[in-house]
């Protein structure tokens, strides 16, 4: 054995000094700089043509993974062409396109009141109009509708419309807190605007994927792979190293 670097048994060698957390927008720049190097660039493009379309997408993501929301919205668009044809539908009828998904009665009920709600709202099924408002009002719009809550509302205004909100899904919220730039007792909310305040608007689109990534690969939630871990020495929860 190594005397100089005796095993504690927490999984650090002793003596070695545990990296305070990472604070502050150069502490976070770091860790994009780093992330990037790891996992590339990414380009902001909206993802759909139709913002309705984002935000159903995104509602269907709810609670499952990528597979099986993109076939449930790939279900629902071939079994109703139109927003117009699944909002004159049944709720079953939607429930069963949207099966793969998971959760399908709630998310088929939440879809049919979003889209009567929508239509009231604009007079069609149509979310065009957000585009013309300010970053804080089409939020504060999205966070009345059914089953849209912060994250899912950050996700579309991130990826559709460019607006400088960081949405904070399981990955995010494991990695801030195990790095320091969310606190440990911080709920959903709270992480989200603390995210939103700290990460710069240029970097938002990126860091929130990169991070998303790194999660899945290194960081996962039971045996992060911490010697492999491009952020170790700046990471106050690492182990195994
Ligand atoms: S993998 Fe380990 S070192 Fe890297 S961020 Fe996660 S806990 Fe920290």
């Amino acid at each position: 054995m190594d005397r100089g670097r005796r095993s504690t048994g927490s999984g650090k060698p002793e003596g070695a000094r545990t990296p305070r957390p990472v604070k502050g927008k150069a502490g976070i720049r770091l860790v994009d700089r780093r992330l990037r190097a790891c996992y590339g660039d990414r380009l902001w493009e909206p993802r759909f043509d139709h913002l309705l379309d984002g935000l159903i997408h995104t509602l269907l993501s709810q609670n499952t993974n990528d597979a099986n929301s993109h076939l449930a919205f790939r279900r629902l668009k071939e079994r109703f062409p139109s927003w117009e044809e699944a909002a004159a539908a049944p709720v079953e009828h939607i429930e069963e396109a949207i099966r793969p998904g998971g959760i399908s009665r709630v998310k088929a009920e939440r879809i049919k009141t979003l889209l009567e709600k929508v239509r009231r709202d604009f007079g069609t099924y149509c979310l065009a109009a957000l585009g013309e408002m300010d970053a804080q009002g089409a939020m504060s719009y999205l966070l009345g509708l059914p089953g849209v809550g912060r994250k899912t509302a950050s996700v579309l205004l991130l990826f559709q419309l460019g607006h400088p909100f960081f949405p904070v899904d399981t990955h995010i919220f494991r990695l801030g807190k195990r790095l320091g730039f969310i606190p440990p007792r911080a709920g959903s909310l709270e992480a989200h605007e603390i995210m939103d305040r700290a990460v710069p608007a240029d970097i938002k689109f990126r860091l929130h994927l990169n991070l998303i990534e790194h999660g899945r690969r290194i960081c996962r939630a039971r045996n992060p792979r911490c010697a492999e871990c491009c952020l170790r020495d700046r990471c106050p929860s690492r182990v195994h190293i």
